[in-house]
């Protein structure tokens, strides 16, 4: 079973709405890939160096599913549309008002807003656009699934943030997740925001990671 498989799995279950149960899609797709063995295939990618030159901004890293697309729209003003990841259309309901919601939180706390989903490049030609987002940099999330017991994204999230502090909004992290990143030399720090998958993202979440943004940007000032 290769990655782009164990994804595409993945966004089945999701669609089938399996995770409404008391099995984790997680808890699935573990057992999958314990069976495939899949670890000697699926490579996490190298863990870039520190450089002096490295933007030290505060990164916003967004999911789609469970984030941006729900299980179920939230109003009147929501699209239901399909969308098409790895080639393959799949239903969508998506809030026009998260972009500007998110730009604003990016433009008042002088961080970078990025993609950390399963859809990779395709957020930015299918997503982004329907939510009012411009196109983002990507976290190669589906290129590695290297560490047991934590989400997928998890290894690749920690290659790429660089020792810059974080705020991840996802449905899907546990305590195994942030333990890995806490123990990480390429993380410093962080604030998860779970996003429950039913409603996604809200007002609330957003108001969660501009308070941690700003105490952080606040701290660093009084440090220096
Ligand atoms: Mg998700």
């Amino acid at each position: 079973m290769s990655s782009a498989q164990v994804n595409q799995l993945v966004r089945l279950l999701r669609t089938e709405r399996v995770s409404k149960g008391s099995v984790s899609v997680w808890r699935v797709i573990d057992a999958c890939r314990a069976f495939a063995d899949l670890h000697p295939v699926i490579s996490c990618p190298a863990e870039r160096e520190s450089t002096v030159d490295d933007d030290l901004r505060p990164l916003i890293l967004l999911d789609v599913d469970g984030v941006l697309n729900p299980w179920h729209k939230q109003g009147p003003h929501w699209l239901s549309v399909e969308a098409v990841c790895d080639g393959v259309a799949y239903p969508v309901v998506l809030n026009p008002e998260h972009g500007p919601m998110l730009l604003q939180l990016a433009q008042e706390t002088d961080a970078e807003l990025v993609w950390a989903t399963t859809w990779q490049e395709d957020a930015n030609r299918e997503i982004g656009p329907l939510v009012g987002l411009p196109e983002l940099p990507v976290i190669a999330v589906n290129a590695g699934a290297g560490a047991p017991h934590v989400h997928p994204k998890t290894p690749p999230v920690a290659a790429y943030v660089n020792r810059r502090p974080f705020v991840w909004f996802d449905d899907d992290l546990e305590r195994a997740d942030r333990l890995y990143l806490k123990a990480h030399k390429n993380v410093d720090r962080f604030r998860i925001i779970d996003v429950g998958p039913r409603k996604g993202l809200r007002p609330l979440h957003v108001e969660q990671a501009a308070e941690w943004l700003t105490s952080f940007e606040e701290k660093s000032r009084v440090r220096g």
